[in-house]
């Protein structure tokens, strides 16, 4: 066994095969894989091992699409069976919203050149004779779905990585990870030391054991699940040509064609979590006692879909345990905390993903950042109020049980919440705040008339649509006061916090108390991988607010700047709070509160001033996502039911009110605002977003280079507001609410970062991204709301307040 590697994987199932194959693809071949056991030895083996392509996620399908066409290459590259069955898969739809959601998921494969389009009744039995198609709406076929052999996938990947020079131990079990004073790791295992620059925990069921041994948590919980192997069909076995697999999700079941026989699985509503104190050592190629009855009512509902599966016999029972994260999505990423330490545990779909994700890892460590924007899947997405096993257990509990459920734009889920609450979170239910969650807090969405009301969901306009047209209404004519607790709060402070926000952020820093500035913060390939606002509010101080569900993700870029001896970098989101009052007559209604003047003259747009208001000591900062006149407050969380209370009444006067997330959705897009994880991602650049002027390539900052690099090139794409016809949305009774694609002359051009009524302008609107090149303002394109074609024209400049004048009132 080597003694010295560049990166060890710990675990030797699909995933962790995969990573090691694309460490060495993409040119590192000093690496190495420990396995406790036989590779395959935890999920892996006894996979059902279906591979689809499409995602609800852009990105997860490109990745899902490149995972499906690395099997055949991977098959002629080593010489090994990945067992591939592509016989194609028929995706049904039993509901309005099922046709809504395969129709736009039809339109993003267009855009995205990938196969997926809808088919006839009359096809799909040719396809598949035995499937009953009443009571299915639409249907639609992707031929490359399929299955894969999950033994014969996980072998290729190791006799690739092998052929590439890497080096796979099995039946060696690491049983520590030391990290060195130098950054380095001492990987411990039973047959000796390596040492190596990068650790990847790849430990799939023992992913949580494993993490343990760098003294991290990660929130994982494994699960059972089941399905079932019938007999010999006596149809299946006079074809001479293998049937195509059926998602029939309203149904909640799987259903494809194994041996001569049928495999049907389910996520049944009753399930299973299992090893909920931990994984057990010597589980190795176990399973667990069949419990059909479990899974009966899918199993029903397979049978009134394929009658053939009644009458079959039952030949295997697979239940076997899978770990799951509290979204359902992989944990990946480097651990913010730890230097070197690459996290990937709770893949559900993981033959479905298995090469997009080894390769989105191989390019995060080897080339600093992947070529996707994935938080999604990031680490960072969960801070530590995550690792609190009751929250784990009911959100793992949810996903599981609601696994082909659609999930809808907007849509929040109850399960394992309130987590974090601050404290005015009871005056804001007591108002009728209809909550959601934002990295773990509760965050009013929108108030309702009713307390208790909760949001009614689906892809057209909710219960949620009309109340948050008041709201933006009321802020517009008059005054709202709207919760910005959520965003990420930092302190800098020192004699060196100038110099260092500026060797972090692209824009000049102010020079002068009280001043505020917008600025990028770039990524490792000059991409847009953050957006704050700094203010100067002392000599050697400044206030930094930014995206509060990226606090973590931000961090891993802070930390690449040493801080200068003496200057302390400090979060304050947990004890700061904030609220913005905006509206045009935010001045009269905050000018009751303070004997601050809040004159045009003396507190201009940009500036802020530590004021005390209402008896509360805050920081008043003069910026505002709403584009409207406003403040922002910021106060100690000590304070904030105190400050909430007087705006409030004090608001009563002028009409003026809270206003929840949602409206300022809608009111920073009015404006053309963009926001992190929307607009501003890692994948976009500068000139793309315009915040290209907001890059000073006079001084050094954080990937300069990258960002030079990228801004000598012409932009791939242009952000660009679409005012989507009035009557289209009329018609479909829904707005666009991001991943539409975009589409001019029946070729795609882009697609909709985010979408909302414009309800003060009399709008439907959507942000969005096109090629450079392919539209301007002006032109008319069509965006695909509910997956249909809806007129659009692109705007050449927004609609509300396009000189800024009601902003610097
Ligand atoms: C019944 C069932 C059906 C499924 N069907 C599908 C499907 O149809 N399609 C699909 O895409 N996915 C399916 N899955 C999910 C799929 O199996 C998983 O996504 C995948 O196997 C996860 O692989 P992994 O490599 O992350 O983890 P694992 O397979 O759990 O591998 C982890 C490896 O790490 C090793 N290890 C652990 N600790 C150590 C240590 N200390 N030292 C060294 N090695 C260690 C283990 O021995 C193990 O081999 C199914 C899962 C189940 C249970």
């Amino acid at each position: 066994m080597r003694t010295q590697a560049r990166a060890v994987v710990i675990g030797g199932g699909v995933i962790g095969c995969s990573i090691l194959y694309h460490l060495t693809k993409l040119g590192w071949s000093d690496v190495v894989l420990l396995e406790r056991d036989e590779l395959t030895s935890g999920s892996t083996w006894h996979a059902a091992a279906n591979i689809h392509g499409l995602h609800d996620s852009a990105n997860i399908s490109r990745l899902q699409h490149y995972t499906m066409r690395l099997y055949d290459e991977l098959e002629s590259e080593t010489g090994q069976s990945c067992g591939v069955f592509r016989p194609g898969s028929l995706y049904l739809a039993q509901t309005e919203n099922r046709e809504h959601q395969l129709k736009l998921q039809a339109a993003k494969a267009k855009l995205y050149g990938m196969n997926f389009h809808e088919i006839s009744r009359d096809e799909a039995e040719r396809l598949h004779p035995l499937v009953n198609f009443d009571g299915i709406r639409t249907i639609m076929w992707e031929p490359d779905g399929g299955n894969v052999d999950p033994s014969g996938v996980t072998n290729a990947y190791a006799v690739g990585a092998r052929q590439r020079g890497a080096e796979i131990n099995r039946f060696t079990p690491v049983i520590g990870t030391e990290q060195q004073p130098d950054g380095s790791w001492i990987v411990k295992t039973t047959k000796g030391d390596i040492h190596t620059e990068w650790v990847i925990n790849a430990a799939g069921l023992w992913g949580r054991e494993v993490a343990k041994l760098a003294g991290i948590e990660v929130p994982l919980q494994p699960t059972e699940h089941q399905y079932f192997v019938t007999e010999t069909i006596a149809e299946i076995d006079a074809m001479d040509r293998r049937l195509p697999s059926v998602a029939d999700r309203d149904g909640e079941y799987y259903l494809r064609q194994e041996g001569k026989g049928l495999l049907i699985g389910a996520y049944e509503k009753d399930m299973r979590f299992w090893a909920e104190d931990g994984t057990p050592l010597d589980f190795a190629h176990d399973l667990f006692p069949d419990d059909l009855e479990r899974i009966e009512e899918n199993m029903m509902r397979a049978i009134d879909r394929v009658p053939a599966v009644g009458t079959a016999g039952i030949k295997r029972v697979i239940n076997g345990p899978m770990i799951w994260s509290p979204d359902s999505n992989v944990i990946l990423g480097p651990v913010p905390e730890l230097k070197n330490y690459f996290m990937c545990g709770g893949i559900i779909p993981g033959f479905s993903q298995s090469a997009g994700m080894g390769l989105m890892v191989a390019q995060w460590i080897i080339e600093g950042e992947m070529q996707y924007d994935m938080f999604p899947w990031d680490v960072a997405r969960f801070g530590h109020w995550a690792n609190n096993p009751d929250f784990v257990k009911a959100k793992v509990q949810d996903v599981y049980a609601h696994r082909f459920a659609i999930h809808f734009p907007n849509e929040e889920r109850a399960a394992g919440r309130p987590l974090r609450t601050r404290p005015v979170y009871e005056m804001q239910k007591d108002m009728g705040a209809v909550f959601g969650l934002n990295y773990g807090w509760e965050h009013p969405l929108w108030f309702a008339k009713e307390p208790g009301t909760v949001d009614t969901n689906g892809f057209t306009r909710q219960n949620w649509w009309g109340p948050v047209g008041e709201e933006c209404h009321m802020l517009r004519d008059r005054a709202g006061i709207i919760d910005i607790s959520n965003f990420a709060k930092y302190r800098v402070k020192g004699a060196g916090a100038e110099d260092w926000l500026n060797a972090v952020f692209a824009n000049t820093m102010p020079k002068t108390v009280g001043r505020s500035c917008l600025t990028p913060l770039i990524g490792v390939r000059g991409g847009i991988a953050g957006d704050a606002t700094v203010t100067r509010v002392a000599e050697d101080e400044f206030y930094v607010i930014s995206s509060g569900m990226a606090e973590r993700y931000h961090k891993r870029f802070f930390d690449m700047v040493p801080l200068p001896e003496g200057t302390t970098f400090e979060s304050l989101t947990d004890t700061m709070c904030g609220f913005n009052v905006a509206g045009p007559q935010s001045r009269e209604l905050l000018q009751r509160l303070t004997n601050t003047s809040l004159g045009t003259e003396d507190f201009p747009f940009m500036r802020s001033q530590w004021i005390d208001i209402a008896g509360v000591r805050a920081l008043a900062l003069r910026v505002s996502f709403t584009g409207d006149l406003g403040w922002e407050l910021h106060c100690a969380v000590e304070d904030q039911k105190r400050l909430y209370e007087a705006l409030l009444d004090a608001g009563k006067e002028f009409g003026a009110g809270p206003v929840g997330g949602r409206a300022l959705m809608s009111l920073r897009v009015e404006k053309g605002y963009g926001s992190w994880s929307r607009e501003y991602s890692p994948e976009y650049w500068p000139q793309e977003v315009g915040l290209e002027r907001l890059c000073k390539l006079d001084k050094d900052f954080l990937n300069k280079a990258a960002v030079e690099e990228v801004l000598a090139q012409e932009p791939r794409e242009q952000l660009v507001l679409i005012h989507i016809d009035d009557a289209a949305v009329k018609a479909s009774n829904a707005d666009a609410t991001g991943g539409e694609p975009i589409f001019r002359d029946g070729e795609g051009i882009g697609r909709v970062t985010s979408g909302t009524y414009g309800y003060t302008v009399g709008m439907s609107l959507a942000l969005g991204y096109v090629k450079h090149g392919k539209a301007s303002p002006g032109d008319c394109v069509e965006v695909m709301v509910l997956g249909q074609p809806h007129k659009g024209v692109i705007l050449s400049e927004p609609p509300f307040d396009p000189k800024g004048e009601k902003l610097r009132a």
